[in-house]
């Protein structure tokens, strides 16, 4: 199965991709989690997103395309993948058409997530991840203190300089800009787009999923 999660940020993107990529046993590729491991590994890479990323603004789009390309080429993506967080504008959506060409997939559902603006502000300043297990937590259901409930590693559990209110909003405003006309584009090239409503809970919300893919029936 070859899964696209679009949405704006803090829509439940990257916890429903952790749990469905358990399921169908393929892997979840978040382009943001490979650049904040960059950042962290102080890579080349790392060190040209680190503040592009604490701004809210974009990596260049050349620079995304060619770490999409490398790793949905890899062995690792042969069976199907999740793919969270790319596309992100048009020209990165054209781009990922032409690898699929060239990769010859065909059958790719684009899973639409949305959510209202203020929802997202309350999510993502509420958002709370482990640096060790890369577990995801928020404030608003989980009880948490200095130990990781998913490892159980100490002083690990951190926000992400980018869930700030202040950049959030500007990550809401880029999304707005740069990557709602995606939606357009995959409408405009009939692409298999399915509306997500991300507001509830999770469990519930990858019940909905799970249904919507049966009834596409492409895996
Ligand atoms: P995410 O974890 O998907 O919200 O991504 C965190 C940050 O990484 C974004 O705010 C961007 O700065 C950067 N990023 C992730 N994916 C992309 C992408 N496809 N294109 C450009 N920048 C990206």
């Amino acid at each position: 199965m070859h899964l696209i999660l679009f949405g704006p940020p803090g829509a439940g993107k990257g916890t429903q991709a952790k749990i469905l990529s358990q399921k169908f046993n393929i892997p979840h590729i978040s382009t943001g989690d490979m650049l904040r491991e960059a950042v962290a590994n102080q890579t080349e890479l790392g060190m040209k997103a680190k503040s592009i990323m604490e701004s809210g603004q974009l990596v260049p789009d050349d620079i995304m395309i060619g770490i999409v390309k490398d790793t949905l080429s890899s062995t690792k993506c042969k069976d199907g993948f999740i793919l969270d967080g790319f596309p992100r504008t048009v020209e990165q959506a054209k781009a990922l058409d032409k690898i699929f060409k060239e990769l010859n997939i065909k059958e790719v559902i684009i899973l639409d997530f949305n959510l209202d603006e203020e929802e997202i502000i309350r999510r993502v300043t509420n958002r709370r991840s482990c640096k060790n297990c890369g577990a995801l937590f928020n404030l608003l259901y989980d009880k948490l203190d200095d130990i990781c409930p998913n490892c159980g590693a100490k002083g690990t559990i951190y926000q992400r300089d980018d869930d700030k209110e202040d950049v959030i909003r500007k990550r809401i405003e880029v999304y707005k800009k740069s990557t709602l006309p995606v939606k357009k584009y995959y409408r405009e090239n009939d692409a298999c787009f399915i509306s997500i409503d991300g507001f509830g809970e999770i469990e519930q919300i990858t019940q909905t999923i799970l249904e919507k893919l049966t009834q596409v029936k492409v895996h």
